[in-house]
């Protein structure tokens, strides 16, 4: 049997815990995936890309699980009155194929990425950071505010959104949060000035340049969010020359991350070998790092693992018929009948 979680069951789950356990679970989660690296099958994601946004497929697998998801990136799709990023996902039995977990993935993207963000400043940013510049107040944005506050210790947020109603919308949702100081910033450079973290979720389908190198302080560690595709940017290439570059999967990220501006040779280390111990990751309290961050399937891979484990602890979820319960496995026929009692009429 398939089981169903919508929307309503990730806001049952996130009351049940409280967001800043489920950020802590699915940071857990995605760092013990990420340290077995080598057991899991992986490729870069299938994106179909048209004039306004994308559409990719993400499969990622071990020996006893599959996973994929389905999600789109279409930045004008907030003026329609869409978001810019939609997902659902599926969870299957390898020793199968039965899909076992069909869910939303959109609220629980937002969750995964800003649990992934964490993980990743939690090994590269400077110990001890406080104030983090939020570039980009859309969508993802409370989530990523809420585990750095949560997960590694932000008490200083500087706020900077194109569209002020964004900023002003974070700041309605986080101003009770308490131990959290909330600046709304009149631009970029302002936003960033000073900040121990900056991290960019913008969404613009273009080589935007949200960071410039003169914005970098000694020591700053970015967290690059919103250039997750061909032809999608948010960092000018001196800031990526200047600074130490981590990654999910080099062969995606090549393609899509803020590295596709850099020339092939460029160097840039992936997070799981930093997690292993097998590379080192910051090297001094000067060095400026950069997490490049598009979103890789092993993220949903581990998100959907630990939803099926959070809803079947708190019973919920729906039986889903999307597969034949057949009395006689050869017999697929007879489903027909019994389904449509008109056919069986006829
Ligand atoms: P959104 O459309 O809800 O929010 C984006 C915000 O960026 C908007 O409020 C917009 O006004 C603002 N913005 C655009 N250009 C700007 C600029 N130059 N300066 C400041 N602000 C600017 O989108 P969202 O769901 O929050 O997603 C944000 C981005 O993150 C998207 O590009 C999306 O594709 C990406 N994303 C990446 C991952 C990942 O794993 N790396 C996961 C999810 C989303």
């Amino acid at each position: 049997m398939t089981t169903l979680l919508g929307t309503q069951d990730i806001a049952r789950i996130v009351a049940a815990h409280g967001l800043p356990e489920v950020l802590r679970r699915m940071e857990a989660a995605i760092a013990a995936d990420f340290r077995r690296w080598p057991e899991f099958d992986k490729v870069a994601r299938l994106a179909s890309h048209s004039a306004d946004g994308v559409i990719e497929l993400m499969p990622a697998a071990d020996a006893t699980h599959y996973a994929f998801k389905y999600v789109n990136g279409h930045p004008r799709n907030t003026a329609a009155g869409l978001p810019t990023v939609m997902a659902f996902g599926v969870l299957a039995d390898v020793a199968t194929g039965m899909p076992t977990l069909l869910s939303e993935l959109t609220i629980t993207t937002a969750i995964r990425t800003a649990a992934t963000s964490a993980l990743a400043a939690r090994a590269l940013a400077r110990p001890g950071s406080r104030t983090m510049a939020l570039i980009g107040n859309g969508a993802q944005s409370e989530f990523q505010a809420l585990a750095f506050h949560h997960l590694l210790g932000i008490t200083t947020l500087r706020l900077y959104d194109t569209d002020a109603t964004a900023t002003a919308k974070l700041m309605r949702h986080l101003r009770a949060v308490p131990g959290l100081r909330l600046i709304a910033c009149a631009g970029t450079a302002e936003a960033v000035r000073g900040a121990d973290i900056v991290t960019t979720v913008t969404a613009d389908k273009r080589r935007a340049v949200i960071i410039e190198p003169a914005m970098i302080e000694p020591g700053m560690h970015l967290n690059a969010v919103g250039g997750d595709c061909p032809g999608k940017t948010e960092l000018h290439p001196g800031v990526l020359q200047a600074a130490s570059v981590f990654v999910e999967y080099e062969a995606q990220s090549r393609v899509e991350g803020e590295i596709q501006q850099m020339a092939p040779g460029f160097k840039v280390t992936e997070l799981w070998r930093v997690l292993t111990g097998q590379a080192q990751g910051r090297r001094s309290e000067t060095e400026v790092t950069v997490f490049d961050s598009v979103g890789f399937a092993l993220e949903d891979f581990s998100a959907l693992r630990l939803l099926a484990e959070l809803a079947a602890e708190l019973g919920l979820g729906q039986e889903l018929p999307l597969i034949p319960a057949l009395a006689d496995p050869k017999d697929l026929f007879s489903q027909l009948a019994v389904s449509t009692p008109r056919l069986r009429a006829a």
